[in-house]
């Protein structure tokens, strides 16, 4: 069980990106259990490339974003775009439509035709799925799905 001063959220306009100790990041390499505090100074946000100074905890003592620093760009109109930019160049099109498989109960996720139970869009790869995302069949989370083969 996570405590929410465990929980710590990306500042940054338009992230909102909340790291979860139980989670870990499997962009960042950060494995599952890893505190916060824990997690080396550069890691940065996999969604926005902020750094940990962007992040301040759901609740206890918070850390303030007078810190913050961007990788690139800080209008955060320009990063979004650079960051949608950089998902599209380094994701190859046959990847991206690739279907992953829930362990747990089979359902299988197809990026052609996304999931209109959780408000996903046709054409989302899964990778872009959000973190929050669930299955829809059993509520298992995206760590539960493999690729299908
Ligand atoms: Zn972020
Ligand atoms: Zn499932």
């Amino acid at each position: 069980m996570v405590r929410p001063e465990d929980m710590w959220q990306c500042q940054t306009v338009n992230c909102g990106y909340i790291y979860n100790p139980d989670k870990g990041d499997r962009k960042g390499k950060i494995p599952k259990g890893t505190l916060f505090q824990d997690i080396p100074d550069d890691w940065r946000c996999p969604i926005c490339g902020g750094t940990k100074k962007c992040f301040r905890p759901l609740m206890g003592e918070g850390s303030t974003k007078a810190d913050c620093e961007l990788p690139v760009e800080t209008d955060p109109e320009k990063l979004t775009v650079a960051v949608s930019a950089a998902k599209m160049t380094d994701q190859k099109e046959s990847d991206s439509m690739k279907k992953y498989v829930c362990e747990i109960c089979g359902y299988v996720y197809d990026p052609a035709e996304g999931d209109s139970d959780g408000d996903i869009p046709a054409g989302t790869s899964f990778d872009d799925l959000p973190d929050y995302w669930t299955c829809p069949v059993c509520g298992a989370s995206k760590d539960n799905f493999v690729l299908e083969d």
